[in-house]
């Protein structure tokens, strides 16, 4: 890494998208992954530690927790609404349980990217975090 800072700060809107599309959040690279949800330790390209402090993806559970409650009363009223009287369990524990779960599965590596980023927005990146030559807008 240097010191030589040849690359502008991710916009808000840069670190957002690439939060969304599993990205690195400072260079947008997309192999980033060690497996599902696991991302590697450092950006191959531009170095970026994606655990920037200790317990930073406890930020990334709270996001995957809020979008998969919103969607998961979004399926129980919709549901809900589609099996009005009766309102059968056995239809709306397993669709609601499934969607549940399947949504934080899903969104859990997303969750981590647009964790990173929103951290970035917060505490911007340091010059010596990320290898400015490749990082940056
Ligand atoms: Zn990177």
């Amino acid at each position: 890494m240097t010191d030589v800072r040849v690359g502008s700060p991710p916009t808000k809107r840069t670190l957002t998208w690439r939060g969304f599309r599993k990205r690195c959040s400072a260079c947008g690279e997309r192999d980033i992954w060690a497996g599902w949800g696991r991302p590697v330790e450092r950006c191959p390209r531009c170095g970026l530690a994606f655990e920037r402090i200790e317990g930073h993806f406890v930020g990334a559970v709270g996001l995957n927790t809020c979008v998969s409650f919103v969607v998961m009363f979004v399926v129980l009223i919709v549901s809900m609404i589609l099996t009005a009287p009766e309102f059968d369990l056995r239809i709306l524990l397993p669709v609601n349980v499934g969607a549940a779960l399947g949504m934080a599965t899903w969104f859990m590596p997303i969750s981590k990217t647009l964790w990173t980023s929103f951290d970035i927005m917060m505490r911007p990146l340091q010059p010596d975090e990320v290898d400015w030559s490749v990082a940056g807008d």
